[in-house]
């Protein structure tokens, strides 16, 4: 029962033959039975969970209008704020915060009658690629356990992988929903900048980050988004937009689609297994009635990363400074010094990766350096977003690998902070141009999964998921499911 999808799940129990409360005890009896292998959580909110399916059931029972989401498990990412639930974001400095209030998507999944089973492990603040930077523990991959399983959102993806719950929601701030879905295996989309609150997400880089679903298909991408994508006056950057019925974009007829296939994302140290999966898989849309460029190339590419790296840790560096040990959260008290208690408080409050990039950012964004290096990347910014926008006067989708490799082994790249920056080089330039995305699941190699992006102008959420959607009537690649 845990392995069904949103759509299956709502089927039946629309339909009376299961209810919440054993959809939600199978999940926990799964959780049970594999998080001591896999570590995904940080915290299991069971009782809550029971709670809440059986008011599901309730409504259900009273034959209430119930939607597609009601009375069905989800797993939300520690950086998502749950009132009166301990929300860490992995680290130390939050490790006993507990939020007085809910961000928006869960105030929104409550309305839908969601049950929450718990929070999943990540990336300290969300800063990483493999979930090694949790001050928790590390997660690890269920297709092979001495694997990680991507970052930031590792715990949201493991979790679904191994049915822990039915889908997971991640946060994605250039690469965080799908890297992570592509090493494990499931369906990941991030949203277009803008479309889903950001309030109550702990922000990492505001003008980057986006909150998005991991499920095991895109027809649940669709049910989910349908929810979460909403105006949100508590978000600046919130964008009314006239929100259509993702579920029903979803046909299976490509004819006239035009997808770009950008060369600059079949990078040197591509994993010859990746690149031949995703052609592979980009043919089979060619079968469904898809034009196919193979030729197209986006140059300034080639710059995201550096560009990310200088704009990411500058806003982080910002965005981080509130915590002081005064406010909320951890706090050293050993000391009547003031200054030292913030200095201490931030020192053992804070992992290495998220001091690096505190500092990164504080030095780019320092006068001197300011022109230098924070000027310089929003202009490239600005090149990187018109480049896209050119592209998608010709086509409507552009299609990549998700990562250049398969899921590398835990600790392979801890003391290379370069090559794990690198393993999110296809991703991060759609953070940068605030453009939705999605991974989807194209092939194994060595049994590891590998993940495919489509990608589509601001707002285009529909075709990107009637592509995925086509493509998986026609593979079974996202039905496969880890031995464990
Ligand atoms: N891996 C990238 C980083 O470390 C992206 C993380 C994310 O999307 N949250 O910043």
């Amino acid at each position: 029962m845990n392995q069904l999808t949103i759509h299956e799940a709502h089927q039946l129990l629309k339909t009376k033959k299961i209810s919440s409360v054993e959809l939600t005890k199978a999940c926990l009896n799964r959780i049970h039975q594999v998080d001591s292998k896999v570590q995904a959580l940080i915290t299991v909110t069971e009782n809550i969970a029971l709670k809440q399916a059986h008011k599901a059931d309730e409504l259900i029972a009273n034959g209430t209008n119930i939607n597609a989401l009601t009375g069905i498990p989800a797993i939300i990412k520690d950086n998502i704020c749950t009132k009166g639930i301990l929300t860490t974001c992995a680290s130390k400095m939050l490790g006993n915060f507990v939020p007085p209030y809910n961000a928006t998507v869960i105030d929104i999944l409550n309305t839908c009658g969601a049950v929450f089973m718990g929070k999943a492990n990540m990336d300290e603040f969300a800063m990483g690629s493999s979930t090694e930077n949790s001050a928790m523990f590390t997660t690890h991959n269920p297709w092979d356990l001495n694997r990680v399983p991507g970052g930031s959102s590792g715990g949201s993806a493991a979790a679904v992988a191994v049915g822990e719950a039915i889908y997971a929601l991640g946060s994605d701030t250039g690469g965080s929903i799908r890297q992570p879905a592509g090493f494990c295996s499931v369906t990941g989309l991030k949203p277009t900048y803008g479309s889903v609150s950001r309030y109550g997400l702990v922000a990492f880089a505001s003008s980057l980050d986006q909150i998005g679903p991991l499920t095991q298909d895109a027809n649940d991408c669709a049910l989910v988004l349908n929810a979460i994508a909403n105006f949100d006056d508590k978000d600046s950057t919130s964008v009314p937009y006239a929100k259509p019925d993702y579920n029903q974009c979803l046909n299976t007829d490509l004819k006239g689609l035009k997808v770009g296939v950008p060369k600059e994302y079949f990078v040197t140290g591509i994993q010859p297994e990746v690149e031949t999966a995703i052609r592979t898989a980009i043919k089979k849309l060619e079968d469904l009635g898809a034009y196919v460029d193979w030729e197209v190339s986006l140059p300034h590419t080639l710059y995201a990363l550096a560009v990310y790296y200088i704009i990411a840790p500058s806003e982080a560096s910002a965005n981080l400074a509130r915590y002081d040990g005064v406010k909320y959260g951890f706090s050293y008290q050993d000391t009547g010094n003031m200054w030292q208690a913030m200095e201490k408080t931030r020192q053992y409050g804070f992992g290495d990766e998220v001091k690096r990039r505190i500092m990164l950012g504080t030095y780019a964004l320092s006068a001197g350096y300011y022109d230098a290096y924070y000027l310089k990347a929003q202009k490239v910014r600005t090149l990187i977003r018109q480049e896209f926008d050119q592209a998608f006067e010709k086509y409507d989708v552009l299609i990549t690998p998700t990562s250049p490799s398969i899921p590398f082994k835990i600790g392979e790249k801890t003391n290379d902070p370069i090559q794990m920056y690198l393993s999110d080089v296809c991703t991060l330039p759609i953070n940068i141009a605030g453009l939705p995305a999605i991974s989807i699941p194209a092939g194994f190699t060595d049994d590891l999964p590998i993940g495919m992006q489509i990608i589509a102008k601001p707002f285009a959420e529909e075709t990107i998921l009637k592509t995925a959607h086509a493509f998986q009537q026609i593979t079974n690649w996202h039905k496969q499911k880890p031995a464990l």
